[in-house]
C-alpha cells in the first residue's frame, strides 16, 4: 500500500513537472501547449488566470466568510477589481475596457468563483448584463457616454428584466413607458435586480406598445445614484456625480438571501420617471429580443461562475481527505471517496469544455445560444452536486463555516435559478434541437414554415 502511494505520488509529481515545463516552453513560443484546454487557452489567458488567482488568494479568500455572514457588499475589493480592469474584460479599449476576448472574461469569472461567488457575480452581472447591452445595441452617443464609466468599473451597472409577474415568462413585463414629447415616462417595478442598490447605470425593459406582445417591449438606459454615497466617498469608488440621474428611480431593501449574500440584490422601482428619448436602447419594440440575446451571453458567465464553484469545492475536498485520517488511514484511501472525487474531477473537466467552447464560439462570431444554455445548465447542476459531494467527503467539518464548501453549496443553488432556471435552459436547448431538425436537409421542405417559427422563438 505504502509503495503504491509513493508510486502514485511520484507519477503525479512527474506529470506536474512535465506540464509546467511544457507551459513554460509554450510561453516562450517554442512548443505547442498540451494542456487539456490547449485548444482554447493561450499564454495570455493563463497569465490572466494567474493574476486573478493571486488577487483572489490575497484579497478575497480572507474576507469571503465574513462578507457572507454580514451580507455586506465588497466595496474595497470591487474597487480593486475595477483597478485591475476586471469590470470591463471583453469591452473594447476605446471604451475603457481591457479589449480581451470573451474566453478571458469567462476565465476571470471562473477564477473568482473558486474563492467567492459573490465577487464573481459582481463582475459577471455588471459585465454581461449591465454593460454589454449598451455595447451591442446602443447608439454611438450612448456608447461614448455610458460605456467608459462602466467598462473602467468606476460605477456598477445592472439589468432590469424580472418583475413580480414576469420571471421565467419575462415577456409578461408590466413596467410601462409612455412617450411624452421627447421623453418617456416610466412606471413599474423590477425585482431581484443585482446591483439595484450599489449600481448607478441600468438597462431595463418597459412596455411601449401594450397591444404588440413581446414586440411591444422596449429597453431604456436609466441612472440613479448609489444607495451609499457616504461609503462611495470613503472608498473613493462607485459614484459619478455627472451621470444623468432621473428623479423617481429608487432601490428597495436588500434581499436576505441563502447564497450570493455579499452580492447586492434589490427591487428597482420606477415612479413617474422621465427619461429623454435618447435613453431608448435599441429600436422601440426590440427590447425583449435584445434582452434575450443578452441572456445568451450571460449564460456563459453563469456557467463559468458555476464551474468555479465546483472546482473550488473540489480542491477544498481533495486537500481535506488527503489530511484527515480515519480507521488508521487517510480518508482519500477509501475507494468510495476516491471514486466520488474522480467523478467530480471528470464532470468539472466536461463542464470546462462546455463553457470554454461556448465562449470560443462567441469569440468567433459563430452561433452560441444552444451551447451557452448547455454550459449554464450542466455547470449549474454540477456546482450543486459537487458542493454537496464536497461536504459529504469532508463529513461534519464540511458542514461548518470553518470551511468554504457549505457557503459554496448555498451559492451554487441560485446558479440553477438566475439568468433562466434549469427548466428554461432545457426549453431553450429543446427549441434549438427542433430548429436543427427542421433545418436538417433530409427533412422535407414543407416544414419550412414551422422551422421559422421555432427559430424566432429561440432568438
Ligand atoms: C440572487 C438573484 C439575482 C438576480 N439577478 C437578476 C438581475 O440582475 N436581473 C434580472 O432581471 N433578474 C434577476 N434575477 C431574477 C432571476 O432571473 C429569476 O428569479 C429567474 O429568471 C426565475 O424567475 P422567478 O424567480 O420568477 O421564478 P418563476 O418563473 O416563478 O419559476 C418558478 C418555477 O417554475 C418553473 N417554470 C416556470 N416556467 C416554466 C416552464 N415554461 N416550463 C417548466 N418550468 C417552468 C421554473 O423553472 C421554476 O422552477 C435574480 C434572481 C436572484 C434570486
Amino acid at each position: 500500500m505504502q509503495a503504491g502511494r509513493a508510486l502514485a505520488l511520484l507519477w503525479c509529481v512527474a506529470a506536474r513537472v512535465v506540464r509546467c515545463l511544457r507551459l513554460m516552453f509554450a510561453r516562450l513560443g517554442s512548443l505547442p501547449v498540451t494542456d487539456p484546454m490547449e485548444r482554447y487557452l493561450t499564454s495570455d489567458h493563463i497569465n490572466l488566470q494567474m493574476q486573478v488567482r493571486r488577487f483572489a488568494e490575497e484579497a478575497i479568500a480572507p474576507v469571503a466568510r465574513e462578507l457572507d455572514e454580514t451580507a455586506e457588499f465588497p466595496w474595497e475589493n470591487t474597487k480593486r477589481m475595477a483597478e485591475m480592469g476586471l469590470l470591463g474584460v471583453p469591452i473594447p479599449k476605446e471604451f475603457g475596457g481591457l479589449g480581451l476576448d470573451y474566453l478571458s472574461y469567462a476565465l476571470v469569472v471562473e477564477e473568482l468563483a473558486k474563492f467567492d461567488a459573490s465577487h464573481s457575480i459582481t463582475v459577471s452581472a455588471h459585465t454581461t448584463l449591465g454593460t454589454s447591452p449598451i455595447l451591442a445595441f446602443g447608439t454611438e452617443e450612448q456608447k461614448r457616454r455610458f460605456l467608459p464609466p462602466l467598462a473602467s468599473g468606476e460605477v456598477l451597472g445592472g439589468f432590469g428584466l424580472t418583475e413580480p409577474g414576469a420571471g421565467s415568462d419575462s415577456g409578461g413585463t408590466r413596467t410601462r413607458a409612455v412617450r411624452e414629447g421627447s421623453n418617456y415616462r416610466i412606471n413599474g417595478s423590477k425585482i431581484f435586480i443585482t446591483h439595484a442598490g450599489v449600481g448607478e447605470i441600468f438597462v431595463a425593459t418597459a412596455v411601449t406598445d401594450p397591444g404588440a406582445g413581446t414586440r411591444g417591449i422596449s429597453s431604456f438606459i436609466v441612472c440613479k445614484p448609489t444607495v451609499d454615497l457616504e461609503r462611495a466617498e470613503r472608498v473613493g469608488w462607485g459614484h459619478r456625480a455627472d451621470l444623468p440621474f432621473s428623479e423617481g428611480v429608487s432601490a428597495g431593501e436588500k434581499e436576505d438571501k441563502m447564497g450570493w449574500r455579499a452580492s447586492d440584490t434589490r427591487e428597482l422601482l420606477f415612479q413617474d420617471v422621465l427619461v429623454p428619448e435618447d435613453h431608448l436602447l435599441g429600436e422601440e419594440g426590440r427590447g425583449f429580443i435584445n434582452f434575450m440575446k443578452t441572456l445568451d451571453a450571460g449564460r456563459i458567465g453563469v456557467g463559468a461562475l458555476s464551474l468555479g464553484l465546483a472546482a473550488g469545492a473540489f480542491q477544498c475536498a481533495l486537500k481535506y481527505v488527503n489530511q484527515r485520517e480515519q480507521f488508521g488511514k487517510k480518508v482519500w484511501d477509501f475507494q468510495q471517496v476516491q471514486f466520488r472525487l474522480s467523478d467530480m474531477a471528470t464532470e468539472i473537466e466536461a463542464g470546462r469544455h462546455l463553457v470554454y467552447h461556448a465562449a470560443w464560439l462567441k469569440d468567433r462570431g459563430a452561433p452560441f445560444s444552444k451551447e451557452a444554455a448547455m454550459a449554464k445548465l450542466y455547470c449549474s447542476e454540477l456546482a450543486m452536486r459537487a458542493t454537496l459531494d464536497a461536504i459529504q467527503v469532508m463529513g461534519g467539518a464540511g458542514y461548518t463555516s470553518d470551511y468554504p464548501v457549505e457557503r459554496m453549496m448555498r451559492d451554487a443553488k441560485i446558479c440553477e435559478i438566475g439568468e433562466g432556471t434549469s427548466e428554461i435552459q432545457r426549453l431553450v436547448i429543446g427549441r434549438h434541437l427542433v430548429a436543427e431538425l427542421m433545418t436538417d436537409p433530409i427533412v422535407e421542405t414543407s416544414k419550412a414554415g414551422s422551422r421559422e417559427a421555432a427559430v424566432v422563438e429561440t432568438s
